[in-house]
């Protein structure tokens, strides 16, 4: 593993009384792909919440370039280079194309870099391209996860947290998402902490990866030793 880029230290969120992560610990190295599986209400989307500062934590600290980022308002996390793609895509439905792309650089004034940006998610995604004075709300629900993704870039992310993107979408289009996802990760040398519900796809994609249940690390290892595993097998693998 490269250089601890971000480091979770048992790590605890609540909704209200309720505990939803228990003690969480792992890391994500440089260049790295970590992904989180887990079934429904595990605490995945908790997780990146709470790495975001959508969510405080109760205890525990959250580590990135070896500084101390728990509790800092979301704003102040984004300028940090964590972008998180949330679960749902979540892109703005009246918004073009183009305009969902410029908000992902809202924060930036270099507007040559800006445009050199725009060009590179146009290259990897090039229907958003096509479809660039469109509506993001008449997009399919591929092209919404694409425009997500893009719009992630667009702020020029050090790490991106990423949401279930395979959420509701046909296997041939998580398969070419993911294909992205991989160019992005070793030709931009883009940081990804991935969660997932398909564990194929993501474990295929990660060096490593964490199974979570019940709020808890229950699980951890190099992706192709996880992929190996009985218990992943049966659990996570077996019906996909
Ligand atoms: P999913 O894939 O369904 O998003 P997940 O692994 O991401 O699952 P979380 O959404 O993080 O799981 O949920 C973790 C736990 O916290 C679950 O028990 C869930 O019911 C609870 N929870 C999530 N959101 C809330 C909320 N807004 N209020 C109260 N409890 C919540």
């Amino acid at each position: 593993m490269g250089q601890t880029v971000l480091e979770i230290k048992n790590l605890e969120s609540f909704y209200g009384p309720i505990m939803a992560i228990r003690g969480v610990s792992l890391k994500v190295g440089q260049g790295q792909v970590v992904t989180v599986l887990g079934a429904n209400g595990a605490g995945k989307s908790t997780l990146l919440k709470t790495i975001s500062g959508i969510m405080e934590p109760e205890k525990g600290k959250i580590l990135f370039e070896g500084e101390e980022i728990q509790g800092m308002e979301p704003h102040q996390i984004v300028n940090r280079g964590i972008v998180h793609v949330p679960e749902g895509r979540e892109v703005f439905p009246l918004l073009s194309v183009d305009e969902n792309l410029s908000l992902g650089a809202y924060t930036r004034n270099d507007r040559v870099e800006i445009e050199r940006d725009r060009q590179m998610v146009f290259d990897y995604f090039p229907i958003l391209a096509e479809r660039r004075t469109q509506e993001a709300g008449t997009l399919s629900g591929g092209q919404q996860q694409m425009l997500a993704i893009g719009r992630g870039l667009m702020r020029r992310p050090k790490i991106m947290l990423l949401d279930e993107p395979s959420l509701g979408l046909s296997p041939l289009l998580v398969q070419e998402i993911f294909g992205i996802l991989r160019r992005l990760n070793s030709d931009e040398h883009v940081t990804m902490m991935l969660v997932e519900q398909n564990a194929r796809v993501a474990l295929d994609l990660a060096d490593v990866g964490y199974v979570m249940e019940i709020g808890r690390i229950v699980m951890e290892g190099s992706a192709d030793r996880l992929m190996e595993s009985e218990d992943i097998q049966a659990f996570y693998l077996g019906h996909q």
